[in-house]
């Protein structure tokens, strides 16, 4: 049986533009991962009329309503009350949720003011949805054929109470169940990538697949229905394997990593380590590999080396280096890699020397040439990019390069 659902946000932050609907996109993920169709988003203010109009539309069109937002003490809190009132439903005071919410207030040592006694009050006959980061419980109400979900606003509170409660609610009521997996694509276009998959792409039905194009780099996400978790990864599964090997060595992930997680987690999973020099990219590149939980474990240190007169004092870069070849160059780029891991004593390392960009390009250097280096136990592997884009995406798509370099070196693909 397939269930129609639909998300309504309530809040004004969100129409002025001061808040993203951030909610709406992780109920929608979940909700499809129940095997639920989600045909409609909708944002109202915490007006009570626009706000019925809402309601009472999506009632008619879709057999489950969930809200986020709108069930704190304020006046203007209004989502139980007004659907509570559509519903033809009393709210009845929430023992249980009143004793929690004064014991969150003495656990906070604040004050509960006599507001927070309306967020007890629920419409009769719902199941509640307990709040262990807040006040304001959730609820899920039935009738008619209709189910309608309550939470409350701060994501902190929604998502928590939406796994804990929601989700296991809703689990058996439909017997379907859809999965999906991430492929991540570096160092191919999404023309190329489209041709080298077109027929799957034109067969498609379950599993489905569907491109997203990032900075430099392409997703592709892999979506089946079935009647269990099982039956969903082992339509999923054969269907992965085809696109990497026709993909191949492109699609570095199919759980959705980033670059840098692989890199971080293939060097850990031998133990070794990595260090940095970068020119253009400023330190975007450490930043990056840092960013991912357990980075200490692989990552030493970075130099951020802009100047020739820092690519020569940090890392040892020849100074007739620099005159004959410039600092753009991969004589250069191979100087600082091999320079920095004498330093560092890293088994694998990685330099960047380029021209991001809008000035300082030449007809022989163009804005957009970047030289990556990367070494592994002694050896050293360059590449030359002639990269498009603004500055920013210069550097951003320099980095992935050397992420990517050396993801492939680790593997043994080059
Ligand atoms: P509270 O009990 O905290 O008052 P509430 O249910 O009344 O919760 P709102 O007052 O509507 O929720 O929103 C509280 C906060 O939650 C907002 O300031 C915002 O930070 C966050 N929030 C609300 N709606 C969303 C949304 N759709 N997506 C992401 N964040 C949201």
């Amino acid at each position: 049986m397939y269930m129609n659902a639909e998300i309504i946000a309530v809040g004004t932050e969100l129409l002025m533009g001061q808040i993203a609907n951030t909610n709406a996109q992780y109920l929608s993920s979940r909700l499809n991962n129940l095997g639920m169709n989600v045909y409609y988003h909708s944002v109202v203010g915490d007006n009570p009329e626009r706000l019925k109009a809402v309601l009472r539309q999506a009632l008619e069109r879709s057999d489950v309503v969930v809200t986020t937002g709108g069930l704190g003490p304020t006046k203007d809190d209004l989502t139980k009350e007004t659907i509570a009132e559509l519903l033809g439903l009393r709210l009845v005071l929430h023992q249980e949720s009143l004793e929690r919410i004064r014991k969150y207030f003495k656990n906070q040592k604040r004050c509960m003011s006599e507001n927070n006694v309306k967020q007890a009050y629920i419409p009769e006959g719902s199941v509640i949805i307990p709040n262990n980061n807040g006040t304001a419980p959730g609820c899920i109400v039935q009738k008619d054929g209709k189910t309608v979900v309550m939470l409350p606003g701060p994501p902190r509170e929604l998502i928590p109470m939406f796994e804990d409660t929601v989700f296991p609610f809703f689990e058996g009521k439909t017997n379907q169940v859809i999965n999906s997996r991430m492929l991540k694509i570096f160092g191919i276009g999404e023309a190329d990538v489209e041709t080298r998959i077109m027929d799957m792409i034109e067969k498609q039905t379950n599993p489905t697949i569907a491109p997203y194009v990032g900075t430099g780099e392409i997703s592709l996400r892999v979506t089946a229905r079935g009647s269990s978790r099982d039956e969903v990864d082992a339509l999923i599964a054969p269907v992965v394997e085809k696109i990497k090997e026709r993909l191949y060595p492109h699609v570095y992930s199919d759980s959705g990593e980033t670059l840098e997680e692989v890199v971080v987690r293939l060097l850990s999973d031998k133990g070794w380590t990595v260090s940095t020099a970068e020119s253009c990219t400023g330190g975007m590149l450490a930043s990056r590999i840092i960013n991912v939980p357990g980075a200490s474990v692989v990552f030493d240190r970075g130099f951020v080396t802009y100047s020739n007169e820092a690519k020569m004092q940090e890392l040892g870069v020849n100074r007739k280096t620099l005159e004959k070849w410039g600092a753009v160059s991969r004589e250069t780029a191979e100087e600082m890699v091999r320079g920095l891991v004498e330093r560092t004593k890293t088994t694998a390392g990685l330099a960047v020397t380029g021209i991001a960009g809008p000035g300082g390009g030449t007809p022989e250097k163009p804005v957009g040439l970047v030289y990556v280096s990367a070494f592994l136990n002694g050896r050293v592997e360059t590449l030359k990019l002639n990269l498009a884009g603004d500055r920013q995406r210069i550097r951003t798509v320099s980095c992935h390069n050397a992420l990517d370099l050396l993801r492939k070196m680790l593997l043994g693909i080059i």
